[in-house]
Formats: C-alpha cells, structure tokens, sequence
C-alpha cells in the first residue's frame, strides 16, 4: 500500500495510509474536525484509479496527525539536510518556546499565577488545533508565553514543530 507523503521545510514524512487514516477517523469523530474529513476526503478521493498520496500545503492541520503518529513511532522520515531516512523511533523530542508543556518552564517561574490554556497527554492537540484556527487570537497575559513541540533528526535538524499551549 502506498504511504502519505507530508512534506515540511526540511522533511520529507511517509506514513502508512492505515495509520493516517485510523488518526483522521478519530479526529472526525471525537472532535469532529472538518479539516480531519476534507483531508480525508481528499486522500481517498472516491476510488476510480485516483491516487492522492501527498498531503497539500495547504492542509496545515496535518501537522497535528504527523506529531501525533510520530509520537507513536509510526513512519519515517528523510532529512534534506542529511539526505538520509530515519525511522520515527530514532527521531530527537525537541522543544518550542517556553517548553513541550507549561511545566517544563514554570518550574523556574513564579507558580499559579498563569492561566494555562495547555491540554495534557491525548488532548495536546485541542490547543494545537486552536491555534491552527486562530493564528492571531488576542493573547491575555504579558509577556505570553507559548510552547510547544516538535522533532529533529539524531543531527539536529528540526524537521517538525508545533505550538501545542499559550498562556
Ligand atoms: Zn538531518
């Protein structure tokens, strides 16, 4: 069966079509996403010798489902820096911002006093999904701080990153 493409600035993700397609049902489903259902519409395009394999730029909200697989260990991905494919697995957990959670930055901070906008292990991507939708929602506290998630190549090149909170 032939993988998904996604493609970022410097990464080129193929995930197997079950897994894409399992993520994408949930998202359909549990949060009903319209954008969860146009991509899937469009990668199963009604059979009929058709084939859509790479997922558009424009579908940005695949971000989400690539995190999410990647997390899992599913799919691989080449570098176009190295020119090289590492699995999932071998991937490097990076940090964006202020950290993958408020957590990880607020333990050297001031405690309670920010009001976390942040959804935990299943439910991260409420806030990514958020922020997808709203890119230039008013912020309410200063200075906000936001953060987020992502993956690098074992050499250090970030080939994936998501906001997943903001305050
Ligand atoms: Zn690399």
């Amino acid at each position: 069966m032939d993988p998904i493409t996604f493609k970022t600035e410097n990464g080129i993700f193929d995930f197997a079509k079950s897994d894409v397609f399992e993520r994408l049902k949930f998202h359909k489903k549990e949060l009903n996403s319209l954008e969860a259902d146009m991509i899937e519409k469009y990668l199963s395009c009604g059979g009929g010798g058709c084939h859509h394999n790479i997922v558009p730029e424009e579908y940005d909200y695949f971000c989400i489902i690539a995190l999410e697989l990647i997390e899992k260990e599913k799919g691989s991905v080449s570098c176009k820096k190295c020119d090289e494919t590492f699995k999932a697995s071998e991937l490097k957990s990076i940090k964006v911002g202020h950290g993958r959670t408020p957590f990880e930055e607020n333990a050297r901070t001031e405690k309670g006093r920010l009001r976390f906008r942040a959804i935990f292990g299943e439910r991260w991507f409420r806030v990514a999904i958020d922020n997808i939708k709203n890119p230039f929602r008013k912020k309410n506290s200063n200075p906000p701080m936001f953060g987020g998630k992502g993956y690098a190549c074992p050499n250090d090149h970030e080939l994936i990153t998501l906001v997943t909170w903001r305050t």
